[in-house]
């Protein structure tokens, strides 16, 4: 099964990906983890991308849509599927994924989750995220704490907060949603394949939900 989760900054992707992934057994592909692991080892792609995650803008097309391509050429268990987290974010992208697809049916996606969250309660989701620095865990100061501050639960390392994750930047990660990734999600609604899931609900909540829309397709 190959799966799209679409959504607002802040709306619970990452937090369903996990989840999805351990349930389904796909491979994860987050083009912003993906980013962040590229900054983090200093590469000439991760240099590039920074300045525009710095500032929340998007990172260009054709180094999106090239590091996807290359990223998915050296996949090695495809037949398990994947979960696409943040990828495609623009028109252009979506239709470089649909000419790859059209030449690999493997990698044709099958269902679009939609997160739909009023865009209003996603300064206090962005503010309070906290992340594993190790093995990546999601955490919220208040909605989903760690038992130690500071601290994760799984490996017991330190917990950080993004760079990205302030309200300057999510002003114009939200303009860019807007602007580029809505059209997107036209996009495959026009396919039939967008299933939309109240994110605005607790996280077993909208787990429940995740579970019901992909089961029963
Ligand atoms: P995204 O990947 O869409 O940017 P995340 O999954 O990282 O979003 O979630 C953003 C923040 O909101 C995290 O701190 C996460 O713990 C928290 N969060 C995720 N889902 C919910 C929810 N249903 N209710 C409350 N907080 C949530
Ligand atoms: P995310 O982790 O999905 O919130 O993404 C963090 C940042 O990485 C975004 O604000 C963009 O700067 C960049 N990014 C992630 N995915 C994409 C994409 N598909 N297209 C362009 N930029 C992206």
């Amino acid at each position: 099964m190959n799966i799209l989760i679409m959504g607002g900054p802040g709306a619970g992707k990452g937090t369903m990906s996990a989840r999805i992934v351990a349930q389904f057994h796909v491979n994860h592909i987050s083009t912003g983890d993906i980013f962040r692991a590229e900054i983090g080892s200093g590469s000439e792609l991760g240099q590039k991308a920074k300045s525009y995650m710095d500032q929340g803008l998007l990172v260009p097309d054709e180094i999106t849509n090239a590091m996807v391509a290359e990223y998915l050429a050296h996949l090695s268990d495809r037949k398990c599927g994947f979960l696409l987290d943040g990828y495609p974010r623009t028109l252009d992208q979506a239709q470089a994924f649909d000419t790859i697809s059209a030449q690999q049916p493997d990698l044709a996606i099958d269902v679009v989750l939609a997160m739909e969250i009023p865009f209003a309660t996603l300064a206090e989701r962005i503010t309070g995220r906290r992340l594993c620095k190790q093995c990546g865990e999601i955490y919220h100061i208040k909605a989903n704490p760690s038992k130690q501050e500071g601290i994760c639960d799984v490996c017991g390392s330190e917990l950080y907060q993004r760079q990205d994750d302030t309200l300057e930047s999510l002003e114009v990660r939200l303009a860019e949603y807007h602007r580029q990734t809505e059209p997107v999600m036209a996009f495959y609604e026009a396919k039939g394949l967008v299933r939309h899931i109240n994110a605005n609900q607790p996280i077993e909540a909208v787990w429940d939900d995740v579970k019901k829309a992909l089961t029963n397709l």
